[in-house]
């Protein structure tokens, strides 16, 4: 099933065409902006003159950083009447990273979104129940629109609120989530403590998304709900959730290409990586009239999966993010991703639904503290029991991140719980 199936399924030459004279027109749009003006002159970038989508490369990067000293608005292309709505970045330090868009804008998002939901096999039959942040936070707002747009009824219900979650499930009947993936492993502890069996609630579909998280994390939600789950990906700067998602077959997201080019470049040197190879992802919109970005440093890495999709798109898919060039924790000489340490302890079938990864210095000495939360029939039997079990997680997670950690095993409940992103990582060793 397709949202717009000419668009979806055009064949290469037709998309590259479809790149080439939207990538034109975003150019020359852009030279209007302080911002790109200066960028074009100090680069010998004259827009008229692109001949070929390998031009695109005579432009520099974008970063985050561009982005914070153009603020408010040095990256716009239209007037001030013409902008609708503005969403700003959750940003980590400074000014935010703000984004506007036009009716146009709006309105392209939106399908993107209904294109991603139909991929999955929704239908105007759903009944859609909001759980990401409505706000500045493109999260909520973004599958809002995209999920009216195709016709489903939408709950705008925001993050938190857990009984009323619960409750509207149960009286709206609501089929598809959209949730963080550790709201969604909280949830469903929370809706077991009010005595309900989740799978009961009848929820079909769950779209995770806004945070990395592992394969084996996607399992346990599926398998505690008894839904099926599909990533989202998106990002503010690239108009929020809807950039990449994914189709029925759950295996990679579909990069919506007739709206961004994208390229995977080594993180380090800034060169083009072969097809296939991972590295970090670069974004052009080329589908947006109030704010075109060029060559967009999201800093996430992952890699295109060469073959075609079954389904029949022809938009080429990319992998589960393996986290952030900039979440990197290097403890004691060794790069260490929290998706790593997630993916292993996703794996241990007595993990519960949460945990911490604390970093420490001692004696000048890195020390990497995991708190991790069991489920509570572990804490009803033999101690021996317990310290095995650590035992076999230490083990387990020296194999891959090759360091020795300090296992704290918790009972559920015992860690603050995540209501939006989670912030899993606490280094202290700066402080
Ligand atoms: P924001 O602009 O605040 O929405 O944050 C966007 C960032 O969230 C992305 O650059 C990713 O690092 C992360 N993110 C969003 N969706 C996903 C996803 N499905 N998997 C992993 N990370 C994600
Ligand atoms: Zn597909």
């Amino acid at each position: 099933m397709y949202w717009n199936s000419e668009l979806e399924t055009i064949d290469r030459r037709g998309l590259e065409r479809l790149q080439f004279d939207r990538l034109k027109k975003a150019l020359a749009a852009a030279a209007s902006t302080p911002f790109y003006k200066k960028v074009f002159s100090e680069n010998g970038v004259a827009p008229s003159k692109i001949s070929t989508l390998e031009h695109l490369k005579d432009v520099p990067f974008t970063t985050k950083n561009d982005l914070r000293v153009s603020y408010p608005d040095g990256m716009v292309a239209v007037p001030r009447r013409s902008i609708v709505r503005m969403h700003a970045s959750s940003g980590t330090t400074g000014k935010p990273t703000v984004i506007f868009y036009t009716m146009k804008d709006v309105d392209e998002w939106a399908h993107q979104v209904a294109r991603g939901m139909v991929a999955t096999g929704t239908t105007s039959d759903d009944v859609f129940q909001n759980m990401m942040g409505y706000g500045l936070f493109t999260g909520g707002l973004g599958l809002h629109y995209g999920a009216e747009k195709m016709g489903c009824m939408v709950i705008p219900m925001s993050t938190g609120n857990t009984l009323k979650q619960i409750q509207f499930i149960q009286d709206f009947g609501s089929t598809v989530i959209h949730i963080t993936p550790s709201y969604a492993l909280h949830l469903v502890d929370e809706i077991r403590a009010h005595g309900v069996n989740p799978p009961d609630l009848g929820v079909r579909k769950a779209y995770l998304g806004a945070e990395p998280y592992s394969e084996g994390t996607r399992d346990k939600i599926e398998a505690q709900f008894g839904l099926d789950a599909y990533n989202s990906y998106g990002m503010s700067e690239m108009n929020g959730p809807g950039v990449a998602f994914e189709c029925s077959e759950k295996s990679g997201m579909h990069l919506w290409e007739d709206y961004y080019i994208a390229e995977i470049i080594d993180p380090e040197t800034g060169e083009a990586l072969p097809d296939g190879e991972e590295g970090e992802l670069v974004l052009t919109h080329i589908n947006r009239e109030a704010m075109p970005i060029f060559r967009y440093r999201t800093r996430d890495l992952t890699r295109f999966i060469p073959e075609p999709c079954p389904c029949g798109r022809t938009h080429r898919r990319i992998e589960r993010i393996k986290g952030r060039t900039d979440d990197m924790m290097i403890v004691s000489g060794v790069n260490v991703f929290p998706s790593q340490i997630e993916t292993v302890l996703m794996n241990i079938p007595e993990v519960g639904n949460n945990y911490q990864i604390v970093l420490e210095r001692e004696d000048n000495l890195d020390r990497m503290h995991i708190k991790v939360e069991l489920y509570s029939k572990m804490f009803q039997g033999d101690m021996r029991e317990l310290e095995r079990l650590k035992k076999r997680m230490g083990e387990a997670l020296r194999a891959i991140i090759t360091i020795n950690p300090k296992i704290e095993l918790l009972e559920p409940g015992s860690l603050p719980p995540s209501q939006g992103k989670a912030k899993r990582v606490f280094d202290n060793r700066s402080l």
